[in-house]
């Protein structure tokens, strides 16, 4: 639904872009990840025609976005990270006026907005102004904004951030459904966490590249390196010794009885290590791979791509 090649973006002697790639398929929910100035916002605008690329090509549902900006407009909603919106306006005229944008008036667009606050469940705030609104409200009435000509690709850039953990939440229950309803989705983001339960497929973006893509899972079980927990009965000396000359192994904490390390290699290797270690005086009581999280493997990742 979104390719994207070797696109880059200069501002000045900045080089904020520096080809980024991505596929995003149909109906996939696709987490942008990365740090701060990755260059997240940058990419998602280019997208939505707010900004001219330096280079490089993208398209969307099949339209260029350089030479199709006017179909581009009609397959995407955008939802920016910043938003201004107008104080003067209660939630439902704000829908009207952005309806009225598109050429839905009357009866319509009175529909299509009663129809939105009830997606976004604002729908007891119709005559609320917009500037009493609570942030997350502040938020969900910005993405009803992005729906109102129903595109099949939505860009949304950082959606949940400034929000409460309980706006969080109910933000991303909001996000489930419009997957439910065939969206393709964009989502930007740093908190990792956040994405790893709501997306289909990752893009890893750091210093102006993407340097993982894929299903999600995929991406995960990419990562060789595991992490393993392991406690001890007694004393960790004698473990903390085999795996500080152990090749590959790496601790990463060490609190009371227990240790956490990671391990460069395969099961196979693990199962060599834990026999080592029964073999020693080390009392090992607990030795368990630990979850690997979509933080450790972004960090991981981002690493490596500073390294080469
Ligand atoms: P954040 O999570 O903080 O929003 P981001 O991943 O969205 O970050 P971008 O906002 O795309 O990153 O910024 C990418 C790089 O481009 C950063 O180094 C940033 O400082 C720089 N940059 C962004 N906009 C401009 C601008 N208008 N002028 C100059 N530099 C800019």
């Amino acid at each position: 639904m979104i390719t994207v090649c070797g696109l880059e973006k200069n501002y000045g002697r900045v080089k904020a872009l520096r080809g980024i790639n991505m596929h995003v398929p149909e109906k996939a929910v696709y987490g942008f990840i990365g740090q701060n100035g990755a260059g997240k916002t940058t990419t998602l605008r280019i997208l939505a025609g707010l900004l001219l690329p330096s280079a490089g090509e993208a398209r969307i549902a099949g339209y260029d976005i350089l030479r199709q900006p006017r179909e581009i407009r009609d397959v995407i909603g955008y939802m920016p990270d910043f938003f201004g919106v107008y104080d003067d306006l209660r939630a439902g005229e704000y829908l009207e006026f952005y309806a009225a944008a598109y050429g839905i008036r009357g009866k319509a667009a009175r529909e299509l907005r009663d129809y939105l606050l009830e997606l976004v469940d604002l729908s007891d705030k119709r005559d609320a102004f917009v500037d009493t609104l609570s942030r997350g409200m502040q938020q969900r009435l910005c993405l009803a904004r992005a729906l109102i000509h129903d595109p099949q690709v939505l860009l949304l850039d950082e959606p949940a951030s400034g929000l409460d953990p309980l706006a969080r939440v109910e933000m991303r229950e909001l996000l489930k459904e419009l997957c439910h309803l065939g969206k393709t989705i964009v989502i930007s983001s740093h908190i990792l966490s956040e994405l790893a339960d709501l997306c289909t497929h990752i893009g890893m973006v750091a210093e102006g590249r993407v340097i993982r893509e894929g299903p999600l899972n995929e991406v995960l079980a990419s990562s060789q390196e595991r992490k393993i927990s392991l406690r001890c009965l007694g004393p960790v000396e004698a473990a903390v010794e085999i795996l500080e000359s152990w090749p590959g192994a790496k601790i990463l904490n060490r609190a009371g009885q227990q240790v956490e390390f990671s391990l460069s290699d395969g099961p196979e290797e693990a199962a060599a290590l834990l026999r080592a270690l029964a073999a020693s005086e080390a009392e090992v009581v607990h030795f368990a791979e630990t979850e690997r999280s979509l933080e450790d493997t972004f960090l991981k990742l981002a690493r490596e791509a500073q390294v080469s």
